[in-house]
């Protein structure tokens, strides 16, 4: 009898390793916002990508500018800084202008210290906001952080208001972290500092949201977070929160940093509590460049779920990495232009081509493994390698349909994409 190893190891069950991500942990769904850019945290919805302007709210047409920009780069809550009366003054100007535009993403503001005095003394700010983000920490010492939580908390409830309450390891509740440190320190066994930092964190969150509820807040209207500058204390922190209530999760890594760093220190920490089922909402604070794209932490916020197969957003390019073979440049230029010329188009495309979201395209070096790797996507072009005759095949659903020669096949490849979509995608009604 023959005996074929890989078949065996194949058709074994016990050697069958559990793909995919744990079931999402059930939460509390909270409604943000109403009308047509309303969305839900939490209760079983997709996880929403939400970003934070870097304007002075005080300022509205930069802001405004900088909140469409946003929302259209596919953010589904924007967050603004509610520091000070002129900023609060600004907020429903901004929501004027922006419902004006079209653009009804909600607005969550973002109160620290005097958020209390500003909701109270500014009822159209209050009004105008979808969520009111608070820190535990940063809202007053003693009896007035109690007063003063507790007017926000009184506001949000008769506005009926979504609120976010979110631990910061920078500012933590200093009371309450001094309070465990001293029982740490009596306890038999007492527990490494960072362990009751963690766990002051968490407590800090759950002991807040908790109080609000006494006041009058439903359950369905709270958001919890507590965020980290590190990735693994971060994780730690949100099973800690996961396991300890039900409350929708906004997920972040604070402080996250610029360039890579901050891109890989976020994928890294959220991919691993979403593969765990743990996270409602999304944002990564990344530091733009001095007069950066600040949308570039919502394509990584979306980028993260998609590559995880949580959502779709826009079309996949999959491109080689190149390599010795690919000494020219327009292998790059391609992978490139194609993604950046699709993403801008997104916005258009999501209302015109349903569906668009779940193409593939596929911008490979040179024959090796371009072709097979082509056909694997819905459109796929294989560029010419170091030696290899200047031909170009492009593939469109798994088979060979045309190959193109010269100068201008970064154009035409593009032509063949767009007509693609059309073909597939184009309703009846866009045509019209
Ligand atoms: S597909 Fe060709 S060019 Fe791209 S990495 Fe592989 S061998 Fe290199």
């Amino acid at each position: 009898m023959t005996h074929d190893p890989d078949s065996a190891i194949l058709l074994d069950p016990a050697l069958a390793l559990p793909s995919g991500p744990a079931p999402r942990r059930t939460s509390v769904g909270v409604r943000i916002g109403s009308g047509p850019g309303a969305v839900q945290v939490g209760g079983g919805s997709p996880v929403i990508v939400q970003s934070m302007t870097n304007t002075d709210t005080a300022d509205i047409d930069q802001t405004v500018q900088q909140v469409a920009a946003l929302a259209k780069a596919g953010s589904e809550l924007v967050r603004i800084t509610v520091d000070r009366d002129p900023a609060a003054a600004a907020v429903p100007h901004i929501r004027e202008k922006l419902d004006k535009m079209g653009c009804f993403v909600p607005l969550v503001g973002d109160f620290h210290y005097i958020g209390h005095r500003l909701l109270t003394e500014y009822p159209a700010c209050a009004e105008a906001l979808a969520k009111y983000r608070i820190n535990p920490g940063n809202v007053g010492f003693r009896e007035k952080r109690d007063r003063q939580f507790s007017t926000i908390v009184e506001i949000a409830a008769k506005y009926d208001k979504a609120v976010r309450i979110g631990a910061n390891w920078g500012s933590l509740d200093q009371e309450l972290l001094t309070r465990l440190m001293d029982e740490n320190a009596k306890a038999a066994s007492p527990l490494a500092v960072g362990a009751v930092t963690r766990e002051a964190m968490v407590q800090s969150a759950l002991l807040s949201a908790a109080r609000a509820e006494e006041l009058g807040l439903k359950r369905d209207r709270i958001i919890l977070s507590a965020k980290v500058s590190a990735v693994q204390d971060l994780i730690t922190v949100y099973r800690m929160l996961a396991a300890r209530s039900d409350y929708a999760l906004h997920l972040g890594l604070t402080e996250a940093g610029m360039g890579s760093k901050g891109i890989v220190a976020s994928s890294a920490a959220l991919g691993i509590l979403l593969q765990e089922g743990i996270g409602d909402t999304i944002r990564v604070s990344l530091t733009p460049q001095p007069g950066g794209d600040r949308t570039l932490e919502v394509t990584v916020a979306q980028e993260i779920l998609q590559t995880m197969g949580f959502r779709t957003f826009v079309p996949l390019v999959a491109a080689c990495p190149g390599c010795g073979r690919t000494t020219s440049t327009v292998f790059q230029e391609l992978a490139r232009d194609i993604q950046t010329y699709i993403r801008e188009e997104m916005p258009v495309w999501r209302t015109r081509y349903p569906g668009v979201e779940t193409l593939n395209v596929a911008v490979m070096g040179c024959i090796v493994n371009g072709p097979g790797e082509s056909k694997h996507a819905d459109i796929g072009i294989s560029l010419p390698g170091t030696g290899e005759t200047p031909t170009a095949p492009v593939f469109i659903d798994g088979e060979k349909k045309m190959t193109l020669r010269g100068e201008g096949i970064a154009a035409e490849f593009k032509t063949i994409v767009e007509d693609y979509i059309e073909h597939r995608f184009g309703t009846k009604s866009a045509a019209e």
